[in-house]
């Protein structure tokens, strides 16, 4: 017998990443978080701990898409960048290959990294990618100078900014594998948690995403999943929003987004044109 599921409320219109005084800050800086924090981070230590400990911040931070949802109690960014390093060990061989794999691994630990201050402003927030864009990198350099600059001879932290602007340009393969494994996790997590609401819950907007995974191995796995999610809602007798629900808008406010900002974007286009017989 099926359980009983009501229709599910609409999404917010906008995640609680962003607060009314952040957006209309003429200039947002790491300050305008670290002036609000009870215990202000020491800077130039040569001890890695007053970083250890801003990294909290990636543990109590949710994950702003969910939210909207109002799935409360989600997942946080260090959750999301766990998994996906997981993934990143699993790559297939043939792909493997191809890359620096342990680079990968690295890049999927920091990606999300400076969302520990910037917060995880999501597509609908209104704060234009530049900007977002903006806040991230000098919340890296805050992170990998005054904090880390004097650690271990600033290496490990040079090593991270690096890593954070190669994912951020998108044009090594490495990236690229990273960006796909980033909107693979997005989808585990869509199902799991439309599982776990058993059915009250329509994430369906995330679907999006998959259409966007440019390599064929990764496009294998996010075809498996969207095949649970299909069998899912199959079983519950429910005909859940797809691709097609999706409104133009959201679509172009996505793209952005999760995808970097670099010049790969246009290449993966003509590979994804290719691919599916598109002139
Ligand atoms: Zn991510």
């Amino acid at each position: 017998m099926h359980q009983q599921m009501d229709m599910a409320a609409p999404p917010e219109p906008t995640s609680r990443a962003v607060t009314a005084a952040e957006t209309t800050d003429e200039r947002w800086t790491p300050n305008t978080v670290l002036k609000t924090l009870t215990e202000q981070p020491i800077t130039g230590s040569t001890s890695p701990v007053p970083f250890f400990h801003l990294l909290e911040r990636l543990k109590t931070n949710k994950r702003e898409g969910w939210r909207r949802f109002r799935i409360e109690n989600g997942e946080s960014i260090a959750d999301h960048m766990y998994r996906m390093s997981i993934i990143t060990l699993f790559c297939p061989p043939a792909l493997a290959a191809r890359l620096d794999l342990s680079r990968c691994t690295r890049m999927a630990l920091v990606h999300d990294m400076a969302e520990s201050l910037v917060g995880d402003i999501t597509p609908v927030d209104g704060v234009p990618k530049p900007e977002k864009s903006r806040r991230e990198a000098e919340t890296m350099d805050y992170l990998c100078g005054p904090l880390l600059g004097r650690v271990g001879g600033g290496l490990a932290g040079a090593d991270m900014r690096a890593l954070w602007q190669e994912y951020e340009d998108s044009k090594t393969p490495e990236s690229h594998f990273v960006h796909d494994v980033d909107k693979l996790e997005l989808l585990l997590q869509m199902v799991e948690y439309e599982r776990a609401h058993q059915g009250r819950v329509d994430l369906g907007e995330f679907s999006y995403v998959a259409t966007r995974i440019v390599l064929p191995e990764l496009k294998a796995w996010a075809a498996e999943i969207l095949a649970e999610r299909e069998r899912f809602w199959a079983a519950a007798n429910r005909t859940p929003s797809g691709l097609e629900d999706i409104s133009v808008q959201h679509k172009a406010q996505s793209k952005e987004y999760y995808e970097g900002s670099g010049a790969a974007v246009a290449s993966d286009e003509k590979t994804m044109a290719v691919a599916s017989g598109e002139k």
